[in-house]
């Protein structure tokens, strides 16, 4: 019997996960469990200068540290490259891509959203970027946190690059050939990822796959305002006890904490998160987070 509900996590191995991630992974995880579905993992490997060496290795020793154990094999992106180069070609034939060569400053020139110019100049694929054609634009989708959001008109419209000029794969193409893949009912994320949706339902339409529903986590953010990210330097998620972290995640995410359940052990708090969790609970507003862990928890959650 295959499961109706499947949910994911994909994180990029550009760090390893701070508090930040760890909501995206929890409310993936426990959106999964709590309707029996599956709940894979997948490593979005795609940007090797963008990965730090052994960052993918810690993310999935991280997750089985927190108790957040995966279904299935982990997909790894970077072994997907004929899968994509499948997909483009498909789009391509069917005349739904163009090669542009336009730089970025010309970009810049037009207002910083793309204007079409190569639509009709027939550029080769030499030093080129492949665009998808956005003939029917997708302006808005259903989120299941949020409700019906609404994307820029300008940005909807916008030809997005589907293959790098530098000839990598953009994330849109890879994310939605996968998750499509991986049979994704729901996509549960952080609401960082609610911009790059529409362009991810306008490829959905071009191949003819079904659609999976968006639910747009809240993010955490630092005192700057600015969202917790390996950028601006976010703490790896401690070593030691993950309880307290779990539960400051669950708190985070609007759901109630019964006291003492730091206490459990790991895999009963998980049980009890998922049997209590309710969507409808989970703030659609950023908030702040205070770093009030130590690192290293002085109780050693190994000895439980
Ligand atoms: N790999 C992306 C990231 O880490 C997330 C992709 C997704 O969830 O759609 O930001
Ligand atoms: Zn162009």
């Amino acid at each position: 019997m295959s499961p109706s509900y499947i949910g994911r996590f994909a994180p990029s191995p550009s760090g390893v996960l701070h508090f930040g991630s760890l909501i995206a992974a929890l409310g993936s995880y426990l959106q999964a469990r709590a309707q029996q579905g599956q709940w894979l993992v997948r490593i979005e490997d795609i940007d090797p200068p963008r990965e730090v060496p052994g960052a993918a290795k810690r993310i999935l020793l991280q997750l089985e540290q927190y108790g957040l154990h995966w279904d299935g094999e982990v997909l790894w992106q970077s072994q997907r490259h004929d899968a994509y180069r499948e997909a483009l070609a498909r789009l391509q034939q069917h005349n739904h891509s163009y090669f542009c060569t336009c730089t970025r400053s010309r970009i810049q020139q037009v207002g910083g959203v793309y204007d079409g110019h190569c639509r009709t100049r027939n550029c080769g694929p030499d030093n080129a970027a492949l665009r998808l054609r956005v003939d029917v634009p997708v302006d808005h989708f259903h989120d299941n946190l949020r409700g019906e959001v609404v994307a820029d008109t300008r940005l909807a419209q916008e030809d997005f690059i589907i293959h790098r000029r530098d000839g990598l794969f953009a994330y849109n193409l890879a994310v939605v050939v996968d998750d499509y893949y991986q049979g994704v009912t729901e996509v549960v994320r952080g609401a960082d990822l609610i911009e790059p949706t529409v362009r991810q339902i306008a490829l959905y339409q071009q191949f003819g796959w079904p659609v999976p529903g968006y639910l747009h986590l809240p993010l955490a953010i630092n005192a700057d305002g600015n969202k917790l990210s390996k950028q601006n330097h976010a703490p790896a998620l401690p070593e030691g006890d993950p309880r307290p972290v779990l539960v400051q995640a669950l708190q985070f995410l609007g759901q109630p904490v019964t006291p003492g359940w730091q206490d459990l052990p790991l895999s009963v708090l998980l049980q009890q998160a998922a049997m209590q969790w309710d969507v409808a609970t989970i703030p659609r507003q950023d908030a702040l987070y205070r770093n009030a862990l130590p690192q290293g928890s002085p109780r050693s959650y190994l000895k439980e």
